[in-house]
């Protein structure tokens, strides 16, 4: 198994307050790797810390072996750190292939693998129709964001990550707001993803977790008390107890 991501005793307080505590986990290629846990718990401060704009107290983060732990956002983002934007960054008068094509332009300006060397205006095309089809945009490419469901826009965001080539996703919450047929269409956008970017995916739909992850991690005060495959974690005691309200 390959693994993609190790994060190991990250840790950040503010104040008094220890929102991720001594937390290690890993990420491996294929996979899915969901963080759960109540509203509070940490999640977003730990996806802050692997993204580059939260400083961890202590702790390093691996990106395919290499230590990353001091780089900024945007190195980071370089070397294959994916993430999606907030929607309020998608250009909302443009269309959904203006707003990927800028994402993919990034990627072509910056000088290493395959678009450094090729940037050529086809091959650019070429990519920018490549990810519209794997977040299937293709028959609303040519809309304004403004005139895209949420659930659309939601899934134009994951485009302009994956127009990066990254070498994992992290993902914040992405059904947060979206009705059922958007959560369903992200949950299948993310299971057809996996196999060829692993995603390390904090989410409260835990239809969609328990759908989607190899393996969950459970966080609670900044701390991970279970992890382990959807099956034990479903039945653990303390996550029931902790988490699961039972
Ligand atoms: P989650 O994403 O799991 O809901 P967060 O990581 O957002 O949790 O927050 C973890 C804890 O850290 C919460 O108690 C939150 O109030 C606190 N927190 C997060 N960011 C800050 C900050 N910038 N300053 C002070 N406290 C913060
Ligand atoms: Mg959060």
């Amino acid at each position: 198994m390959t693994e993609v991501l190790r994060i190991t005793g990250l840790a950040k307080s503010f104040g008094a307050l220890k929102a991720t505590d001594d937390v290690s986990l890993t990420l491996n290629a294929g996979e899915i790797h969901a963080l759960i846990g109540p509203n509070g718990a940490g999640k977003s401060t730990l996806i802050g810390q692997i993204a580059g704009w939260i400083v961890p107290d202590a702790g390093t983060i691996t990106l395919e072996g290499a230590d990353i732990t001091g780089l900024s956002v945007a190195a980071r983002a370089k070397a294959g750190l994916g993430r999606t934007f907030q929607v309020s960054t998608l250009a909302m008068d443009r269309t959904a292939r203006q707003n990927v094509r800028i994402a993919a332009q990034a990627r072509a300006g910056s000088s290493f693998r395959f678009w450094g060397q090729v940037a050529q205006d086809q091959g650019l095309r070429d990519a920018v129709d490549q990810v519209l089809g794997d977040v299937q945009m293709l028959d609303q490419a040519d809309t304004p964001i403004a005139e895209l469901s949420h659930g659309a826009r939601r899934r134009v965001e994951v485009a302009c990550a994956l127009a990066l080539e990254p070498k994992l996703l992290l993902l914040d919450e992405p059904m947060a707001g979206l009705g059922q047929d958007g959560t369903q269409e992200m949950t299948a956008l993310l299971a057809r993803l996996k196999s060829r970017i692993p995603i390390l995916l904090v989410e409260h739909d835990m239809d969609a977790v328990f759908a989607l992850a190899g393996r969950i991690s459970v966080l609670v005060n900044g701390a991970v008390i279970a992890s382990g495959p959807p099956d034990v974690i479903r039945t653990d005691p303390a996550v029931r107890t902790a988490y699961l309200g039972e």
